[in-house]
């Protein structure tokens, strides 16, 4: 369904004078006019031009299921019609966030001594971390430590964009606007190997190294300071940094050494994104706090949340009395209800193994493949997210001159040529909906390395 230029002209003039748009430059944006998406269907999107896009980051790591799943719209409507909205505040339920609750605690495996039994819904990742925050310090004033009130978090780890999300991100762009990170978030190093590996260090000894940093970190604070350490199994929107082997049996034994809580924030990860309902089980460390959105509604309807570990649930129900936090939409039926008929299809069609022994090594193969481009430095993959780093010359891994934004150029010949990647400085990233086929995947990396060609014709 392409528009004519007469509404593309409308909606590009409205929405330069109306719309705030998240993360975006809105005076750049004016000059040259935002991309319009119409429609989409499957694994693709299709722009006011009549342009047909392959969705490699599945919206925004969301749209696990691809677009036009009429099974979540029928239920979501069936849903609206018989309860649009009830909170659970003042000691209501409804059958839906029961539903879901329960559910999500049969999938989440234990881990070692933890059960997963409880959760608390949100409506994003932002949200859920920011009750992971209220969470922590909660459990530790009740457990007679009210000292203990620093989460540690990575520079360049993304967890959210409300204040206290920003905060535990490690993003610089982010703290330089409104004197983030607020007190009691401190930061240690990402454990990305291509960028902060010493020459001749091995990758696991690097990844050792680079978990030790939160024992330094720890011991710098004062261990009786410190709350909780939070961390996306594998980085996302930082630009698919997947962690060294060595790197998550060392945080474990930290954290256990020090008696600090974990949280591992699985807002892309979870959800068959890695090939597991829930990533900590791909990485065998245990979580006291587990993040989600995203996936858990295949981005159809908002929906976020905390999985709440038996460690911090106990102390929390059992002494805790009135937990004062909650959000008008936690639990929100029409949401629970998006993200039943979610796990339904993702039951359904063994989403979660087809990830796991299938596509994802598929991808896997050919994405690695692609090392072989003269841009390329490195590529990478796990499950169904994958990173490639564009370098200037492969032999010496040299990298571009940023202010060259090379990255840019080829995120634009991507979308111009029928694919999305996303563009992390340098580091090209896609995170592909989980339901695609293994000729959709080689479609997507026929169209990657067009994309990649095109871009080094414009920088030779
Ligand atoms: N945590 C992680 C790991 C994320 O990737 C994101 C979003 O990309 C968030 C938290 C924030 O989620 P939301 O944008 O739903 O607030």
């Amino acid at each position: 369904m392409s528009l004519d230029t007469a509404t593309l002209e409308r909606l590009r003039g409205q929405d330069a004078a109306h719309y705030l748009h998240p993360f975006t430059d809105s005076r750049e944006l004016a000059a040259i006019g935002a991309r319009v998406i119409t429609h989409a269907e499957g694994i693709y999107v299709f722009d006011g031009e009549g342009r047909k896009i392959l969705d490699g980051m599945s919206g925004l790591w969301c749209v696990n299921l691809g677009y036009g799943r009429r099974e979540i719209a029928d239920a979501v409507h069936r849903q609206m019609l018989e309860l649009p909205y009830y909170n659970s505040f003042f000691q209501t339920t409804h059958p839906r966030a029961v539903e879901l609750a329960t559910r999500l605690a049969t999938l989440a495996p234990a881990a070692g001594e933890t059960r997963f039994d409880h959760v608390f819904f949100s409506s994003s990742g932002s949200e859920s971390n920011d009750t992971n925050i209220r969470l922590v310090r909660r459990y530790w004033d009740l457990m007679g430590q009210p000292q203990r009130k620093t989460l540690i978090s990575r520079w360049n780890g993304y967890h959210g964009s409300t204040i206290g999300g920003a905060s535990l991100s490690g993003m610089s762009g982010m703290h330089s606007q409104g004197d983030l990170p607020i007190p009691g978030v401190a930061h240690i190093m990402q454990p990305f190997a291509f960028e902060h590996a010493h020459p001749g260090e091995s990758r696991d000894d690097f990844g050792l190294r680079a978990a030790r940093a939160l024992e330094e970190k720890i011991l710098e604070l004062g261990p009786d300071t410190v709350a909780a350490f939070i961390a996306e199994p594998v980085q996302g929107a930082g630009g698919v940094i997947i962690p060294p082997d060595s790197y998550w049996p060392e945080i474990q034994r930290i954290v256990d050494k020090y008696g600090i809580l974990l949280i591992s924030d699985e807002v892309i990860c979870a959800f068959g994104r890695l090939g597991h309902w829930f990533a900590y089980e791909k990485f065998g460390y245990r979580p006291d706090l587990v993040t989600f959105a995203k996936g858990v509604t295949s981005g159809y309807v908002p929906l976020g949340g905390v999985m709440v570990g038996s460690r911090v649930a106990k102390v929390l129900v059992e002494q805790g009395g009135e937990f004062n936090h909650g959000y008008t939409y936690s639990g929100h039926p029409v949401a629970c209800q998006a993200a039943l008929t979610t796990l339904d299809i993702m039951q359904a069609e063994g989403l979660v193994e087809r990830v796991r022994s299938d596509t994802g090594p598929w991808l896997a193969q050919g994405f690695a493949a692609l090392a072989d481009h003269p841009l390329v430095g490195l590529a990478e993959s796990c499950g169904m997210v994958a990173g490639l780093q564009l370098v200037r010359d492969r032999a010496s891994n040299t990298l571009f001159d940023s202010a060259l934004g090379v990255g840019m150029l080829c995120r634009g010949h991507c979308f111009n040529n029928g694919v999305i990647m996303r563009a992390v400085g340098d580091r090209m990233i896609i995170a592909p909906p989980l339901v695609m086929t293994r000729s959709d995947i080689d479609e997507l990396l026929r169209l990657i390395r067009h994309a990649l060609d095109l871009t080094l014709a414009d920088v030779r």
